[in-house]
């Protein structure tokens, strides 16, 4: 390609709105433009990139054994309604209605349609398992559409289903796209790692998230040398060390007038927070519940829903808390809770932390109060202690007992085992081998495909620009002509530039007429790995200079070797 009949258009100046490396370099680099807020173009040279991961992603889900297929991105109500996501999806599914008032919505995900497909299509044991996927534009109406392409509204992912006879095959086959999302990642020249996850608004039985490794990532995880990695969210906490044993010693009320904090209280009575139960109170299903956790950690709602089993879990209102506790805002603690007597609905939950605690301090549902001493089964008792915290930095494995380690990452493909979620809300049957109807297994596996671009660029980069993994260059090699109204610096550049081609090699022949720094800082920018540049000076000598994106200085090589060389560099 000659750079005269590309649209290249780089910017030198840092656009205003773009709030992180990879959304400013991919501005600047003119690889995508912005529409709207969280919806881009691409261009041609953001587009080869996108299209590269494409083409991984494709012959590795093709080698697993998927199907590809298109789905449509405007979907009928009716299907949304049937597994109830119309409702529970929330204001992250765009709605539409046609000309004749039929409503619609735009895919964030495909569950739905691709259930009813196979529930059609698909009748017996025989013709299973089947995995299909797709390629395909999503719309997700995001709260907070940021970091450029990272957390788009509008959105190119990969999303594939599959669809099992029983439970065992559906793990086999999780196992295989486990497998093969590991391979891309790998052939896209990424660090990542896959994680244990929270199963969120697609839920099922477990997953996996895919992680590439960046200190600017908006997702936490913990990974430990015994090999387990999971999301902050979904890490397994375990009961925190007691301090050093002391006797239990009887309750007391003491007043802490307008202290209600865990932080004011501890400082006012000379405690630490490590001896409060935290009292919180949400609302699951309409129904009260109140959480205890240990005063310096947090309660982890994901975790607390999947303890109590309940679709929509929402923190209290002051009204609900006043009700439940019977107290003013502050003062509520697990001893005494008025809604416990008479409610038999009312569930108090505690986190393991708040198991060992020993004379401990919290609010004593009276206003400016709060009581000490108080003691598990003595004083209170919940009806259970399940794991509901979040983790912590210093806390201990899950497996093994080491601290664990914390580190940043973007999430760039998410696997789920769904077991028989959609199958069994949209009656999805098929018939076994002994002529009964039953729901399938089915497994979904996604990757962010426009993610993976930018998430590339969050890690690899410096401070002149994006430095590409070859697999994933818009182009492999630059040759730039440094004086183009030279004849013999121009010929040996067309020379390199057409031999490059005919071996198949993406090459980029920067045939403008720029300053020589102009060249330079649009190479280093768009982050071409290799860069091959002919110049007066050292031609004559029979000279070209080549240089990777990330080596300090060029080396000379002899014309005659240039093209060996750049081949031997790609291999
Ligand atoms: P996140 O937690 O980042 O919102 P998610 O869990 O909602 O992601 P999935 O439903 O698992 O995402 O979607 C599959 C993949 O699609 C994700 O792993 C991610 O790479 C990509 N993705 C999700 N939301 C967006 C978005 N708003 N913009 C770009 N890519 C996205
Ligand atoms: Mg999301």
């Amino acid at each position: 390609m000659r750079r005269t009949h590309y649209l290249l258009p780089t910017l030198k100046e840092v656009p205003a709105d773009a709030d992180t490396v990879s959304a400013k370099l991919m501005l600047r680099a003119g690889l995508i433009r912005k529409v709207a807020s969280g919806i881009y173009e691409w261009l041609p040279f953001g587009l080869r990139v996108l299209r590269k991961v494409e083409r991984i992603v494709r012959e590795e889900m093709d080698a697993a054994g998927a199907l590809e297929v298109w789905l449509p991105v405007v979907q009928p109500k009716e299907l949304w309604e049937e597994t109830g996501r119309w409702t529970y999806y929330g204001k992250e599914l765009l709605r539409l209605k046609d000309r004749k008032d039929t409503e619609f919505c735009l895919a964030p995900t495909a569950e739905e349609v691709i259930t009813d497909l196979v529930r059609r299509e698909v009748r017996s044991y025989r013709e299973l398992p089947v995995m299909l996927y797709q390629f395909g534009t999503k719309f997700r109406d995001e709260i907070r559409p940021r970091f450029g392409v990272m957390r788009a509204r509008e959105f190119y992912m990969k999303d594939a289903y599959s669809f099992h006879a029983d439970e065992q095959d559906a793990e086999k086959y999780y196992k295989r796209v486990y497998e093969a999302y590991t391979k891309i990642f790998t052939r896209c020249g990424l660090q990542f790692r896959g994680v244990e996850a929270d199963t969120g608004t697609i839920g099922g039985s477990f997953s996996h998230e895919f992680m590439v490794l960046a200190e600017t990532g908006e997702e936490l995880m913990v990974s430990c040398d015994c090999g387990y990695a999971a999301n902050v969210e979904r890490a397994e906490c375990r009961a925190l060390n007691p301090g050093s044993p002391e006797p239990p010693l009887p309750p007391e009320d003491v007043s802490t007038p307008g202290s209600w904090s865990v932080e004011d209280v501890a400082k006012l009575l000379k405690l630490s927070p490590e001896k409060f139960i935290k009292t919180q109170f949400y609302v699951a299903d309409q129904e009260p519940v109140v959480a205890l956790v240990r005063g310096d950690r947090e309660i982890n709602e994901p975790k607390l829903q999947r303890v109590l089993g309940c679709k929509v879990l929402e923190r209290a209102n002051d009204e609900t808390y006043r009700k439940v506790a019977g107290c003013e805002v502050g003062y509520a603690g697990p001893v005494g809770l008025k809604e416990r007597a008479r409610n038999p609905k009312f569930r108090l939950v505690a986190d393991l932390s708040v198991k060992d605690i020993v004379n401990g301090v919290s609010g004593s549902n009276r206003k400016d109060y709060h009581t000490v001493h108080i003691n598990v089964g003595r004083d209170y008792q919940p009806d259970g202690f399940y794991d509901i915290r979040v983790i912590r930095e210093g806390d201990s494995c899950p497996r093994c007992g080491e601290t664990v380690r914390f580190s940043r990452g973007i999430e760039v493909g998410h696997t789920f085992k769904l077991g028989l979620k959609y199958s069994q809300s949209m009656n999805a049957r098929y018939l076994d081998e002994k002529g009964e109807r039953v729901p399938f297994v089915m497994g979904c596996y996604g990757i962010g495909v426009s993610r993976v671009v930018a998430a590339a660029i969050e890690q690899r980069h410096d401070d002149n620009g994006i430095s590409w993994p070859l697999a994933l260059a818009p182009f492999q090699v630059i040759v730039l002509p440094l004086n183009v109204t030279e004849p013999n610096v121009m010929g040996t550049a067309e020379k390199i530039y057409q031999e490059l081609k005919d071996k198949g090699v993406d090459v980029l022949l920067d045939d403008r007429d720029e300053r020589a720094g102009v060249k330079f800082k649009d190479a280093d920018l768009t982050g071409i790995p290799v860069r091959v540049t002919v110049g007066e000076k050292k031609l004559p000598a029979g000279l070209v200079e080549i240089k990777g994106r990330d080596e300090a200085k060029p080396t000379d090589v002899p014309v005659s070797e240039a093209v060996g060389d750049v081949l031997r560099r790609l291999k």
